[in-house]
């Protein structure tokens, strides 16, 4: 088991444990800051994070980036950003159950090494994957989530987001402003 960052890295860049390495470019294990009192988990690397092995880099990448910056007044370097899946299901497809499943060691281990207070779930794989939970994103999010004395906030993906409009931004933009609450050590929103 990696007992840094650096080394689950390693390991992760050649895993061959699902048929997603077939098929992939290159393993987008994610980036930032280690540990980091804020994490951010997506669904999985579409086609640009593929080619340039990082995650959240096209437009979904902008507009994160932009929430990051305007609701937490941070920058990418002061958060930790992965996915569920480290690696780009194929025509950006939902990744299957046994493929979530066997990358899930990854990510349950940068959770331990990244040792968040609140994590940011984007979008309703996440949030089925670290929450175990299933059903409706509009009706998880907005509500307090623990998972192991870490907060957990569902939140909309930024891709969602941008094919939705200006109701769906402000509400994400709610979600990341509860997380700066509480990491500032402000109540908890609820
Ligand atoms: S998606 Fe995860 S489990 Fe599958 S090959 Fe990539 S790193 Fe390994």
């Amino acid at each position: 088991m990696a007992d840094s960052i650096a080394l689950l890295c390693a390991q992760a860049l050649v895993c061959q444990s699902c048929g997603l390495a077939t098929t992939r470019t290159q393993v987008v294990v994610g980036e930032g800051e280690v540990p980091s009192d804020l994490m951010i988990i997506g669904e999985g690397p579409g086609a640009r994070e593929d080619e340039l092995g990082r995650p959240f880099v096209g437009r979904s990448g902008k507009l994160l980036d932009r929430l990051i910056q305007e609701e937490l007044g941070r920058t990418r370097d002061q958060v930790y950003i992965t996915n569920v899946v480290k690696c780009r299901p194929p025509n950006n497809r939902d990744p299957r159950p046994d493929e979530m499943h066997a990358c899930a060691p990854w990510l349950e281990r940068q959770i331990v090494l990244v040792d968040p207070r609140v994590i940011l779930l984007l979008g309703k794989t996440a949030v089925s994957r670290v929450l175990g939970v299933t059903g409706s994103l509009t009706a998880l999010r907005g509500r307090r989530h623990d998972r192991n004395g870490i907060l957990v906030i569902p939140t909309y993906h930024p891709a969602y987001v941008l094919r939705g409009g200006a109701t769906r931004l402000t509400e994400m933009r709610v979600d990341f402003a509860r997380a700066r609450l509480t990491l500032s050590g402000g109540p908890h929103a609820t």
